[in-house]
């Protein structure tokens, strides 16, 4: 799972994000990692919607950064 606000993993069972305090699975509808997928395209593309959402109001240096802490993420396993 990951935070929905900043996007970085949690832990599972965490119920606030260790980075920023977000409660997390207050918009978890989407934000399940598709663990199982083996379309890291398609969960990529589904991280940058979510962080672009999250984010929306910053700057896109910030998305940017954003994004790129998950695909950081998602290559270090
Ligand atoms: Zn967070």
């Amino acid at each position: 799972m990951f935070c929905s606000k900043c996007g970085k993993e949690q832990q599972e069972g965490s119920r606030f994000c260790a980075q920023c305090g977000q409660e997390i699975g207050k918009h978890a509808a989407s934000s399940t990692v598709p663990q199982k997928k083996s379309g890291l395209q398609d969960f990529g593309e589904m991280a940058a919607r979510t962080a672009a959402e999250s984010v929306k109001s910053q700057t896109r240096s910030q998305i940017s950064r954003v994004v790129g802490d998950i695909f950081r993420t998602i290559f270090k396993r």
